[in-house]
């Protein structure tokens, strides 16, 4: 089982001047944060939140471990907003979603009301549930979900990221199918699409994650843009969970032997981004030797 192709896209949408979304697309790490706050408060936590989740230490690929990466966000948010006066009460909803290829899972960890969905074969089921007063509402009986639908509170949520010292975080394991389509997504889409529309534009997509996330934002724009859409996009396929070395780092030469066993791969993004960049320095080599015989034998 490994990740297949991914997409994420994210639009202020028709009515905001800012866009205060943020998402982490480093597979086989994926999440999405939706900031609240005012003057750019909210932007500052969605990006705080989304930062500390791709920096985290990456332990593993188990629930706690997505656990403790959502409360490594919560604590970046929390002491930026205690720093920051003019931050108070900034928070964040956080939803992440960690592949484990090998062992052919998916863990999700939630907090706030953005979504994970996944699309299996004709169907569309949301993962999530949103942490949103509307949503308990509903959960209780006490709204019907056809009352839920642009209710006038629908963006109070009843739990976030950074607004208390700790946070309690929903997390889950599922397993991965081939052909699963997942879907993270901020309200901005939500609101303003049905999940029968977003099951609707992914068919007619042909579920390709580009063709999805950039057909749903248009939809959520057609139907208003009433605030920030953002999508993150991956499917699960079949075949060998990706090498722990991307492919460019090969060209590198094989490293000393080294006493200890190897990290695991999680932990090698370090590795990755030195073997990017050798792998550049190389090719400006290459090239720098080109443009010196051209420039040689021009000179004959
Ligand atoms: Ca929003």
């Amino acid at each position: 089982m490994r990740i297949g192709r991914v997409a994420t896209l994210s639009d202020t949408g028709r009515r905001r001047l800012r866009n205060e979304d943020a998402y982490v697309c480093d597979p086989p790490l994926f999440a999405i944060a939706d900031g609240m706050g005012g003057a750019q408060a909210g932007e500052v936590a969605s990006r705080l939140a989304a930062a500390a989740i791709a920096e985290g230490e990456r332990g593993g690929l188990g629930e706690d471990d997505v656990a403790e990466l959502v409360r490594a966000a919560n604590a970046s948010v929390y002491r930026h907003a205690v720093e920051n006066p003019s931050a108070a009460g900034m928070g964040t909803t956080v939803t992440v979603a960690v592949v484990d290829e090998a062992a052919g899972s998916v863990v999700i960890g939630h907090v706030g009301d953005s979504r994970a969905y996944r699309i299996r074969d004709e169907e569309l089921e949301q993962l999530t549930a949103d942490h949103s007063l509307v949503a308990e509402l509903v959960r209780t009986g006490r709204l019907t979900p056809e009352q839920a639908v642009g209710h006038p509170h629908r963006s109070v949520i009843t739990r976030a990221v950074g607004t208390e010292p700790s946070v309690d975080v929903d997390t889950f394991t599922l397993e991965a199918v081939h052909g699963d389509l997942y879907l993270l997504c901020s309200d901005g889409l939500t609101d303003m699409v049905s999940d029968a529309d977003i099951l609707g534009v992914a068919d007619a997509a042909g579920r390709e994650p580009d063709s999805v996330a950039r057909m749903l934002v248009e939809s959520a724009n057609r139907a208003g843009g009433d605030d920030n859409i953002t999508v993150v996009v991956f499917e699960v396929t079949e075949g060998e969970p990706r090498p722990e070395t991307p492919t460019l780092e090969q060209a590198e030469p094989a490293p000393e032997p080294e006493a200890e066993s190897p990290a695991p791969p999680v932990r090698r993004r370090g590795a990755g981004k030195g073997g990017r960049a050798l792998a550049v320095i190389g090719l400006l080599a290459v090239v720098a030797v080109a443009l010196l015989v051209v420039w040689w034998s021009v000179k004959r």
